[in-house]
């Protein structure tokens, strides 16, 4: 057996990878800056030598199970979701079983409500959702808006914080034992309520905050990458060379000082 060290060595040193992203409805779920996060993501795989191909897959669109490493899911108003919610529900037995296969997910806003069991708006309409993430959604009177601050903890021991920007009505309840993304420092986070935000399974990860959400959390992008390489070469997850990130750092700092100034409150 290798010495742990010299594989650790090893798994940093891979290069020249592709990590093939499954952009899911570009062209409906677009409000959050989501191009702004898979533009992060495609920066940061290149600094570290890796390609990033991104493919849309939209309404129509046939998702193949094992063809991306990471599927990413953007934010959108009611009325996107209400176009696209049937297709996706037909795609959701595909994403499940990319996902069961190892590959990452990103789901913002939107799309993590409708990678839950289903989104029920204000006019009483019921959108099905994947049932990817253990929640439901149910739209309330007031949306709930404003910086964000989470503590968050995806590798046990290493505790990180990520700051965004909320703006949704619906109340997102987990199932109990279905695991957060993190702990609202200040803001609503998924009901205002339970004192959590987001979802995740493994190495998916739904969750409300935007701003856009990658460039003010540059671990959180790191974290996604590393999955999808483990995903696209069939190994752990690698560690990734640290980056500069100087303005990245003042972009979390400000954000999060804005949360913990005024949150999200009504
Ligand atoms: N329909 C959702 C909500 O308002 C999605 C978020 C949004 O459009 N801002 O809860």
């Amino acid at each position: 057996m290798a010495e742990p060290g010299s594989a650790g060595r090893e798994r940093k040193a891979a290069r020249d990878v592709r990590i093939r992203v499954g952009h899911l409805y570009p062209d409906y779920l677009n409000i959050y800056a989501d191009r702004g996060n898979i533009a992060v993501l495609a920066r940061r795989a290149a600094l570290r030598g890796h390609e990033l191909s991104v493919a849309p897959v939209s309404v129509g669109d046939t998702l193949r199970p094992g063809e991306h490493d990471l599927l990413y899911v953007g934010g959108g108003q009611d009325r996107e979701q209400a176009l696209i919610a049937p297709d996706l529900a037909g795609k959701g037995a595909a994403i499940l079983e990319a996902a069961a296969g190892g590959a990452a997910v990103l789901a913002v806003c939107g799309g993590y409500q409708l990678l839950g069991r289903g989104y029920h708006d204000r006019h009483g309409g019921d959108l099905p959702g994947v049932g990817l993430f253990a929640h439901e959604t149910v739209a309330g009177e007031r949306r709930m808006i404003g910086d964000v601050l989470l503590e968050c903890e995806l590798e046990r021991g290493e505790q990180r914080s990520l700051a965004g920007f909320e703006n949704h009505a619906g109340r997102t309840r987990l199932d109990p034992g279905a695991e957060p993304l993190g702990r609202v420092v200040a803001g609503f986070g998924n009901d205002g309520e339970s004192g959590y935000e987001g979802c995740r399974v493994g190495r998916a990860v739904g969750t409300y905050l935007h701003g856009p959400l990658l460039p003010r959390n540059p671990w959180l992008a790191d974290w996604l990458l590393a999955q999808a390489l483990a995903h696209a070469s069939g190994g752990d997850a690698p560690e990734l060379e640290p980056l500069p990130d100087r303005l990245e750092a003042r972009a979390h700092a400000v954000s999060a000082q804005r949360a913990r100034d005024r949150g999200g409150r009504f």
